[in-house]
């Protein structure tokens, strides 16, 4: 029997610990059955921080890097709903600092609506600024710089939390250590995976799983799920998070985007938009796991894996992952769809 061996291959990078490692990998019987594969979901919802989810696995490595620096001002920008805001203003306020969000708002931020996780920023005691709706990325990084330079007028010592920066390679390696810590469960289970699903929202996250499953040398298939760009366009980017991240732990590992499967048909109308079908999925899981999962990123991983399973792309009888990135605080602000029996 393996022991859940303790992380090496970011064993050597600055962390701080609040998440609770490692995350349940769970089996779902009733889903199993209704799909007919054997269904593993990896619980990075319950990561613990605030709510779970994949922000709050990498925060440890972007926390850990800020230690001795002297930094107290988080300021990073994001959607209204954004997961990382609101993990980026619980770990200000578990480490004592001041987190500064920017949000698109047309015409201030008193427009947004006080509900899920941009009510939890409120609550978590952040200074959400609303910006320009428009920006473009050299826009979006100009805006954190503005309000970096404000911060600085003021006496305090800030960092932008941008994945352009090094929040981005923090972002793929706390992936790598995700893969390897999943990769210890499955020994202990003593199963060997079809595939496994997760999503890809930038593709940090993605690139992260597959590669230290590629390093490690694990035949299960990462399937990524594309939630608003074209997989043409997430390969490359998904490529250069992988070297970034390679680089830093000094792996000779180079990763392709080939070595990992890109689908993108669920991307439907697009970040955030929830269709029928995505409702659908949203109660299936619900009413067959009692997990609830968050219709932006999650519910879209969901419906492939629902559709491979269904059409026969994951063999009938095999094993396949489901990584449940958290989110879940997005339902609040999608009642009118998800609410209702039905
Ligand atoms: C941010 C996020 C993702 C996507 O992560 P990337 O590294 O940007 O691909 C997936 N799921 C949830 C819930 C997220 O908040």
């Amino acid at each position: 029997m393996m022991h859940t061996a303790p992380a090496m291959l970011c064993q050597n990078q600055p962390r701080e610990r609040f998440v609770h490692l490692p995350t349940p990998l769970e089996a779902a019987p009733r889903l199993s059955r209704d799909l007919g594969i054997n269904l593993l979901i990896k619980r990075e919802d319950l990561a613990g921080l605030c709510v779970g989810g994949n922000k709050s696995r990498l925060l440890e490595f972007a926390l850990g890097s800020l230690r001795d620096t002297g930094v107290d001002t988080l300021i990073a920008y994001a959607a209204p709903q954004s997961n990382k805001l609101r993990d980026i203003a619980a770990v200000a306020a578990r480490c004592g600092m001041k987190a500064v969000l920017l949000i698109p708002s047309e015409g201030g931020d008193d427009n947004t609506v006080l509900q899920g996780n941009r009510l939890l920023f409120d609550i978590l005691g952040a200074e959400v600024r609303g910006v320009a709706a428009d920006l473009n990325r050299a826009g979006i990084l100009k805006a954190q710089e503005a309000a970096r330079d404000g911060m600085v007028r003021q006496g305090r010592r800030p960092i932008i939390l941008d994945r352009k920066l090094d929040y981005g390679i923090d972002a793929t390696i706390a992936y790598v250590d995700a893969a390897e810590e999943l990769l210890c469960q499955l020994a202990e289970r003593q199963v060997t995976p079809h595939s496994v699903y997760i999503a890809v929202g930038a593709g940090m996250t993605a690139a992260g799983l597959a590669l230290g499953l590629k390093h490690l040398g694990s035949t299960m298939r990462v399937v990524g799920v594309c939630i608003s760009s074209p997989a043409e366009d997430m390969a490359p980017e998904i490529e250069s998070h992988a070297a970034r991240a390679s680089r830093r732990l000094g792996l000779p590992t180079s990763l392709k985007a080939s070595d990992l499967t890109l689908i993108d048909d669920q991307i439907g109308a697009g970040y955030g938009v929830l269709t029928p079908d995505l409702t659908a999925t949203v109660h299936r899981f619900a009413r067959l796991h009692g997990m609830v999962i968050d219709p932006v990123y999650n519910a879209k991983v969901a419906q492939a894996l629902c559709e491979a399973a269904e059409s026969g792309r994951i063999p009938k009888g095999e094993t396949a992952v489901y990584v449940n990135t958290g989110g879940g605080p997005a339902i609040y602000d999608f009642s009118a769809a998800l609410g209702g029996a039905a």
